[in-house]
C-alpha cells in the first residue's frame, strides 16, 4: 500500500480543480466545520428550492483529501432531491467508517468474516476514489468533514 493509491488521479484532479469553490454569502444555509487533527477548515453554503439542493458553493483550506472530498461533494448533491443527498451522505459515511479488521493488523486472527458493504460506484461517483483513504485512518477525519459539516447544516435547515 503505497500513497499512490491514495491520490488516485481523480483525486489530484478536484484538488488542482476544485468545483463549485467559490463563497456565497446570501446562501439560505451556512455551515462551518473544522478538523483539528489536520487543521482542515470547511464553509458550507447551499440553497434549497423546493426539497432540492439548488446550488451548493464551497470555501475550504486544507490538506487535498478534505479539499477533493468537498468538491466531489459539490458535485455529488448538486440538484438532488434533499433525501437523496441524505442517503448518499449515509452511504459515503459507511464506506469511510474505520472495519475491526482493518485496524487489527497483528495478523493472528482472519476477522470474523465480516467484509464491508461493497461500494454503490455509480451512486458515489467520483466519490468512490475516496475510498483508499479508509487505510489511512488518520486522514478519515479530512474526507468526512465536508460531509459531516453538510449533515449538521441540513439538519439546522430541517428545524427552521
Ligand atoms: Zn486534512
Amino acid at each position: 500500500m503505497d500513497l499512490k493509491d491514495l491520490y488516485r488521479d481523480v483525486i489530484v484532479d478536484h484538488n488542482r480543480n476544485p468545483r463549485n469553490f467559490r463563497a456565497m454569502p446570501d446562501a439560505d444555509r451556512h455551515a462551518e466545520g473544522f478538523n483539528p487533527l489536520c487543521g482542515d477548515e470547511i464553509s458550507l453554503f447551499v440553497d434549497v428550492r423546493d426539497g432540492i439542493v439548488d446550488d451548493v458553493r464551497i470555501a475550504a483550506q486544507g490538506c487535498s483529501i478534505s479539499q477533493s472530498s468537498a468538491s466531489m461533494m459539490s458535485v455529488a448533491i448538486k440538484g438532488k432531491a434533499l433525501d437523496e443527498v441524505r442517503d448518499i451522505a449515509r452511504e459515503f459515511k459507511s464506506m469511510m467508517s474505520i472495519h475491526e479488521t482493518t485496524i487489527g493488523g497483528d495478523g493472528t486472527e482472519a476477522g470474523d468474516g465480516a467484509e464491508p458493504e461493497p461500494v454503490d460506484e455509480k451512486r458515489l461517483g467520483d466519490l468512490a476514489a475516496l475510498q483508499g483513504v479508509v487505510k489511512f485512518p488518520p486522514r478519515i477525519k479530512c474526507a468526512t468533514l465536508a460531509w459531516i459539516t453538510l449533515t449538521q447544516g441540513l439538519d439546522e435547515l430541517a428545524e427552521r
